[in-house]
């Protein structure tokens, strides 16, 4: 009997611990409630569906607390939840919120804590009647906030989660106005919204691939026109810097490729994928060109750090600055820095996600594209450090340290065409195209690497050149040596 009712007491407590929002849960954010509500003197029991706790003061409740959590679960940016401790007076008046448990890259390493309290300090003063939105123009029980700079879909899911929670508790709660319904909760998924509203980037972003994609298609047609070609590569990088970097947003990170592996290992949603469009479209391209191609063409063409410091390289070309090549040996030896630093990243994330997010601000993407450098100066000190660098040793970032790149080399390794042509005389003896290759891809034996070869296309204009590739320059030299013979006979 004794047994009997020790074990009954055993599997009430595991229930009891096992339920979302119970007090205790709520007990650990006690300074955030004290500071959401300054009268606070002590915590009710959570209780409803979803729970919320009330906050007891001097003379009664003071309002409630809820954590969104409880509420419902949005996979974010990094493919987990955002959760938001909300508190509501008994007016249904929002007192705040505070986010206490997150995994957004963006939020652990960019957006500054300043900015995200700023943001969710937008909040507070609003009515759970309200339907709150980021930007647009406000109406009547439609108040707008505004989103934080480079962090638009955590903002986007922190708002989704927020709004639904007012609702929900002030419906069990009974805090609504009088004669006001809660807005019905919205039935379609966040990602759908953001494709919406960034139609037009979607269809920039989709005539870019496409032009890029008749850009490989038609490559020996192409590099028998190389200024066309050169035109059109120059065009296309600036294209890659402005409107997919600093527009768009979109530079891929290795980050990406770890938080993928994470879903696949945990749970995988494709909605947390699907939440920004143009990264979506970026890497579903890539995924299929790496296939067909290689990783050139990512980081030739459509990464937008590496074509920022191809086109500031060109630029110190054309001021005379010098630029230096490493000997072939040291070269060789200063790849394994980026694929070290990607094992060491995949470890680490196997451990923690944050952690390894934090050694991943070895690729300055997120300071130059998503923060527009406004941040500490570390960060911009080493952005500026990487592209003084990049200025004389051509795409120095690229070649020794990026840890993207060095992923992109693993599905390449599977590439089906190899449409880079070589002559038997490349490399025996002919070194042209391995002088002249932009990231030193062509050993000097005339074989592209291609683990390191950045699809820019110089070697196969070289190829097709017939005043610059040795084997053509003698075709033609013959030729016009037949040419002449002939007309001798016949005169
Ligand atoms: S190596 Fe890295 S930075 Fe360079 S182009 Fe490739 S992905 Fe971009
Ligand atoms: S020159 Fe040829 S081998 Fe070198 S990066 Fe360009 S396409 Fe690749």
């Amino acid at each position: 009997m004794r047994h009997g009712s020790w074990l009954a007491g055993l599997v009430w407590l595991v229930l009891l611990l096992s339920q979302p929002g119970l007090a205790g849960d709520y007990q650990r954010y006690w300074p955030q409630i004290q500071s959401l509500f300054p009268q606070a003197q002590e915590l009710g029991p959570a209780s409803g569906d979803p729970p919320s706790a009330p906050v007891l003061g001097r003379n009664g409740v003071l309002g409630y607390v809820v954590l969104s959590n409880d509420v419902l679960k949005i996979p974010a940016y990094s493919g987990k939840p955002i959760n938001a401790l909300i508190g509501i007076d008994i007016h249904g008046v929002v007192r705040g919120i505070r986010i206490v448990e997150h995994e957004e890259p963006i939020l652990l390493v960019g957006v500054t804590e300043e900015d995200l309290a700023r943001y969710t300090g937008q909040y507070a003063g609003k009515h759970v009647s309200d339907s709150i939105r980021v930007g647009g123009t406000p109406a009547p029980g439609r108040p707008v906030i505004d989103a934080i700079s480079g962090a638009t879909i955590t903002v986007m899911v922190i708002n989704r989660v927020v709004n639904e929670s007012i609702h929900r508790i002030a419906e069990a709660r009974g805090l609504l106005r009088a004669g006001v319904e809660a807005p019905p909760a919205a039935t379609r998924p966040l990602w759908q919204a953001h494709w919406q509203a960034r139609q037009s980037d979607i269809v920039m972003l989709g005539t870019g691939l496409v032009v890029l994609l008749l850009i490989l298609l038609f490559q020996d047609l192409l590099a028998r026109h190389p200024t066309l070609l050169s035109r059109l590569r120059t065009g296309f990088l600036l294209y890659t810097v402005f409107f997919i970097g600093f527009h768009g947003m979109a530079q891929l990170s290795v980050v990406n490729v770890l938080t993928f592996v994470q879903a696949l290992l945990h749970d995988f949603q494709w909605s947390s994928f699907l939440i920004d469009p143009m990264m979506f479209l970026l890497w579903s391209f890539v995924a299929v060109v790496v296939l067909l191609w290689g990783r050139g063409v990512y980081c030739g063409w459509l990464c937008p750090f590496g074509a920022l410091q191809e086109l500031l390289f060109r630029l110190g070309e054309r001021l005379h600055m010098p630029h230096w090549e490493l000997p072939q040996v040291i070269h060789e030896r200063l790849w394994a820095i980026k694929y070290i630093l990607l094992l060491a990243l995949v470890g680490l994330s196997l451990q923690s996600l944050g952690q390894a997010e934090h050694l991943a601000e070895v690729e300055p993407f997120k300071t130059v594209f998503a923060l527009h450098l406004a941040r500490e100066w570390p960060y911009i000190a080493y952005v500026v450090a990487l592209l003084g660098v990049g200025l004389v040793v051509r795409k120095a970032f690229c070649r020794y340290l990026c840890p993207l790149g060095a992923a992109l080399t693993f599905p390449g390794r599977f590439r089906i065409f190899d449409w880079l042509r070589r002559r038997r005389e490349c490399g025996r003896p002919c070194q042209i195209c391995a002088r002249e290759c932009e990231v030193q891809a062509i050993r000097p034996t005339g074989e592209i690497i291609d683990n390191e070869c950045h699809y820019c296309l110089d070697c196969q204009v070289n190829y097709w050149n017939p005043r610059v590739c040795p084997p053509l320059v003698e075709k033609e030299r013959k030729r016009r040596l037949r040419e002449r013979l002939g007309h001798a006979a016949k005169d």
